[in-house]
């Protein structure tokens, strides 16, 4: 019996922008099938096209990974600060294409030799000509193919001398498979199901460049052959290149061991109509990017989710779910429950729909949740140069995280409770209702000198007094809200004043009868 294969996925990001949402999730599915089978997450950068290079765009790729904690545990794994080179890690390096070049020349012209690729010395304008040509004689076919070929300057239609010539005197020249004509290729993807492609319909790629660099075609299967990868995960944009990738496994003679091939469902628009891009992402005021980067052509900064305040677990969360579901109607699943529910067959064939809300809800769930809230304080406070004791700090978080969506909410919110109000925002109260509110204040202030400043005291203090004046909370919450913090809106007042303490309380009303009654 053949010995189970191992586990080995790939991520296989090319460098020509910043990577979004989208290549992430691809990232997190290979990173997850992995794990299951406790396999090999591979990271292999794709660079064989220096015109796309962008600059910065790998180390955004390591540092989101590392951010969401994808890490891989093979391949590219860090950036040497010293040198600026990417530092690799496992047997089958490089892991960056562009130092693979030599093996890929080999490898195409071993198929060459073998009759499944051939030279191919056409200029840009002869092929210009020739698509030109084909809309001339309404041709449908205006791609190099296995009926264009013929009449195309190749090692197919010249005679082998003269393309022995050719190549010793330095032509230029380029390697392209040689399609089938009138067959059929036949493959199985592990969402699709069986697919059957006509050959006539596919052109004659490119597999090696002009100055020697291979394509992305013959150097992802090559690598992908060479790695032991044993299955690709990989968005259904590049579906309509498998069928290429097929033919150069059996090429090759590769075919046993071709890895599995996994097509994702395309991330859709919030409106659910065609591709997600960050476009969508500017006009709906959300981002698709990880991690804040500086958009030079555009000259601006494009905002991050870590920098709007999302926590990378729930991104997990909520990515996990963009086009993958364990069918159990559970959600809300930690790294661990996801490695243990992912599974291939539950992948969607649809496009998933991307809900920028519904990230927000996994936000805010993985905030409600989340131990150590205290270090966006404690920095808040260390730049105000302020000293806070770890329980008044705990108390701040239990009382405002109910309400934090974002974790640069909590310092938004938590900062009101060491800065006092420097203007008042009331949009809401009439002078009436704020003079009405203020005598209850006082009041309830007086009758508190007596009592200890606890949390139960003043509860029921401030119920004996309402009831008193016929009045119920909610009349007197918004002032003491503006008064306290500058807004009407806000977290527990009886909470809120325990916190803040009886002298800082008093102080905070002095100054708004100041300020705002001009008392
Ligand atoms: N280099 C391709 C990209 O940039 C990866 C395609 C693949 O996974 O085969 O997305």
């Amino acid at each position: 019996m053949k010995e189970e294969r191992k586990v080995r996925t790939r991520f296989a990001p090319s460098p020509t922008g910043m990577l979004h949402l989208g290549g992430i999730r691809t990232a997190l599915y290979n990173y997850l099938l992995a794990k299951k089978y406790k396999g090999d997450f591979i990271l292999r950068i794709e660079d064989t096209d220096p015109t796309r290079f962008v600059e910065g765009a790998e180390k955004y790729i390591l540092d989101t990974l590392k951010w969401l904690n994808i890490v891989p545990n093979e391949g590219a794994i860090n950036i040497d600060t010293a040198t600026g080179e990417i530092n690799s890690l496992g047997e089958y390096g490089p892991y960056i294409q562009s130092q693979r070049k030599d093996i890929y020349q080999e490898y195409a012209h071993e198929l060459v030799e073998r009759g499944y690729a051939y030279y191919a010395f056409d200029s840009n304008d002869e092929i210009e000509e020739m698509r030109g040509k084909s809309e001339e004689d309404n041709v449908s076919v205006t791609q190099y193919d296995s009926k264009r070929r013929e009449y195309m300057k190749n090692s197919l239609t010249l005679p082998k001398e003269e393309v022995d010539a050719m190549i010793r005197n330095g032509e230029k020249y380029v390697i392209r498979y040689k399609t089938e004509r009138n067959s059929f290729v036949n493959f199985y993807d592990e969402v699709r199901g069986y697919i059957k492609v006509d050959t006539n319909t596919l052109d004659d790629k490119i597999l090696l460049k002009s100055d020697g660099m291979a394509t992305y075609h013959l150097a992802s299967v090559v690598d992908d052959h060479i790695m032991n990868i044993s299955h690709v995960i990989r968005g259904e944009e590049w579906l309509p290149s498998a069928p290429l990738h097929v033919e150069l496994y059996r090429a090759f003679g590769w075919e046993e061991d071709m890895p599995k091939l996994v097509h994702l469902p395309v991330v859709l628009k919030p409106s659910g109509k065609g591709k997600l891009s960050k476009r969508d992402a500017d006009e709906g005021g959300f981002s698709i990017f990880p991690l804040s980067w500086y958009d030079n052509k555009n000259e601006k900064e494009v905002i991050g989710l870590r920098e709007k305040g999302f926590l990378p677990e729930a991104i997990i969360n909520a990515l996990a779910l963009l086009g993958w579901n364990p069918g159990n109607n559970v959600e809300l699943m930690d790294e661990h429950t996801l490695v243990e529910m992912f599974s291939i067959k539950k992948i969607s064939k649809g496009g998933a729909r991307f809900d920028f809300k519904k990230f927000e809800w996994f936000n805010h769930q993985y905030i409600q949740k989340k131990e150590d809230l205290s270090i966006y304080i404690k920095k808040g406070i260390k730049e105000l140069g302020i000293y806070c004791e770890e329980e008044k700090i705990n108390n701040i978080i239990n009382l405002i995280k109910e309400r934090c969506f974002f974790t640069t909410d909590i310092w938004r919110k938590a900062k009101l409770f060491f800065l006092r109000p420097e203007d008042y925002c009331n949009k809401i109260l009439s002078d009436e209702e704020i003079k009405k509110s203020i005598e209850w204040i006082d009041c309830f202030i007086e009758s508190t000198e007596e009592k200890n400043w606890e949390e139960d005291i003043l509860h029921a203090t401030c119920n004996d007094l309402l009831q008193q004046n016929n009045l119920h909370l909610k009349d007197v919450m918004p002032t003491f809200r503006l008064i306290l913090f500058g807004e009407t809106n806000g977290p527990d007042i009886i909470k809120s004043i325990s916190i803040l303490g009886k002298d800082e309380t008093k102080i905070r009303i002095g100054l708004f009868k100041k300020k705002y009654l001009n008392l």
